[in-house]
């Protein structure tokens, strides 16, 4: 028997994180931050309720910071186990754990700061920079659909989820009274459509099964038209004279949306046009990202994987311009040219986004655009929502600016693709259990499967519960 919790991603989207104890190991599967408003992120900070130094190993499914950025906590606080990942996981979990330390840093040096005039004692940030540092060696990478024997009672297997390059389902099987059990993680599911990655791989059944339900119950249109519709935006917002501001994470969706609208142009046979629009990739991170992108080519769909080995390598445009120094990115707000700045943080919760939005927001002839998941308690959700006066570094701030939303750009599985991975499986099912969405959707998916399935334990995954397998 293996017992489970979740120690996040339960009724939200963040924070992932479930710990396993059984066939002789205490382990984790991924060990995300929280993030979201103050309140989702004040739960990184809670004790943790179980030993660092007692977790054997963890198994990491992808590399963002909602399913890795507590292992530099779980390392401070005495884990020293193996990480196991994909390869290219190891590579981006590198540079997103290190930027995320420096975050970390930078955020506490302020709050402190707030502190002293309070005449508080100051207080640790959550890890830093060389906690991140000191968890990298324990990153052990390892290729998908290849069985790791942990143990004589345990194995595990990688197979693609088709979310972010590297990122993974893992199915993992142990010895009970001489029986093979298992259970598998999906993961984040990519959507299928991603414009560089494969679609989810479909791993061998499992009796348990853990379900992501971030798009449950809805359906991605607009997948044909996405580039188009972007390519438009930009258009109708330079011939304005305005900027087009993207947030968007600096890892895989700036890398996907850059490749998918130069292939638009291609199609169209317009890249002069393309090279004519100016776009800055404002984020240090991005650099590096891209850099790890070019290098595991052979992770991609095998036509994109050929074009990133070519003369033609899509990420070597003239008109994109990466910007890693913080002056070259403040110099940005102050040329009046337009361009089309893309910079993190994806939902505008922190990052160099929220120095554009002060500067660009209030101008009417700017565009801010849309084009990943915001989640309930952010600023970019409140903006796409609709809200017209914000504060920002203090400064109250009046939202003239375009909004729009681009769909279809989704790194997450919508009904259609959560189907797909889920149908061959459901046969075999004696556990389903639902995570990693907002409750409301969390709830609604699992009342539909449990029509589909009548002879499976559907379970929306609660944090204050203990499950056995
Ligand atoms: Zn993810």
């Amino acid at each position: 028997m293996v017992k489970i919790r979740f120690l996040g991603a339960a009724g939200q989207v963040t924070g992932s994180g479930c710990l396993l104890e059984g066939a002789g190991h205490k382990f984790l599967v991924d060990f995300g931050q929280f993030q979201g408003d103050e309140i989702i992120v004040r739960q990184n900070y809670q004790p943790l309720d179980f030993k660092a130094s007692e977790i054997d190993f963890v198994i990491l499914t992808h590399a963002h910071i909602d399913h890795s950025g507590r292992l530099p906590l779980l390392y401070k606080q005495g884990f020293r186990g193996k990480i196991f990942c994909t390869y290219p996981t190891a590579a981006l979990a590198e540079i997103l754990m290190k930027d995320s330390g420096k975050i970390h840093e930078e955020e506490n040096e302020w709050e402190n700061r707030k502190r002293m005039r309070a005449g508080l004692d100051e207080v640790e940030p959550l890890y830093s920079f060389d906690d991140a540092e000191e968890t990298v060696p324990y990153l052990y990478p390892m290729p998908y659909r290849k069985k790791h024997q942990v143990s004589e009672a345990l194995t595990f297997e990688y197979f693609d989820a088709g979310h972010l390059l590297g990122s993974s389902s893992v199915r993992i099987e142990w010895l009970e009274d001489g029986l093979l059990k298992s259970i598998l993680f999906s993961g984040d599911l990519g959507s299928g459509n991603n414009p560089m990655l494969p679609a989810a791989d479909h791993p061998e059944p499992a009796q348990a099964v853990v379900i992501e339900s971030t798009y449950g119950l809805e359906y991605h249109h607009n997948t044909r038209r996405r580039a188009s519709q972007l390519a438009e935006i930009i258009e109708e917002t330079m011939e304005k004279g305005g900027t087009v501001l993207i947030p968007s994470f600096a890892v895989g969706r700036t890398q996907e949306i850059i490749f998918e609208l130069k292939a638009h142009y291609v199609s169209l046979d317009r890249l002069d046009d393309f090279y004519d629009i100016p776009i800055f990739v404002d984020s240090p991170l991005a650099i590096h990202a891209t850099g790890i992108y070019e290098k595991f080519a052979d992770y991609y769909r095998p036509e994109v994987a050929a074009k990133v080995k070519s003369p033609e390598n899509p990420f070597d445009a003239p008109n994109v311009t990466y910007v890693s120094e913080h002056e070259a990115s403040m110099a940005l707000d102050r040329s009046p040219k337009s361009k089309v700045i893309i910079s993190a943080s994806g939902m505008c919760e922190a990052g160099r986004i929220r120095h554009h939005l002060k500067h660009y927001l209030w101008k009417r002839e700017t565009t801010l655009v849309f084009i990943g998941f915001q989640a309930e308690g952010t600023l970019g959700r409140a903006l796409k929502d609709g809200l017209k006066d914000i504060h920002l570094f203090n400064d109250p701030i009046k939202v003239n600016a375009r909004i729009e939303f681009v769909e279809g750009y989704s790194g997450h599985a919508d009904q259609a693709a959560l189907d797909n991975w889920l149908e061959p499986l459901e046969p075999h099912l004696s556990h389903l259990f639902i995570n990693h969405g907002e409750a409301p959707r969390s709830h609604a998916f699992a009342e539909e499967m449990e029509s589909r399935l009548p002879n499976t334990r559907v379970i929306v995954a609660d944090p204050k519960e203990f499950y056995e397998v």
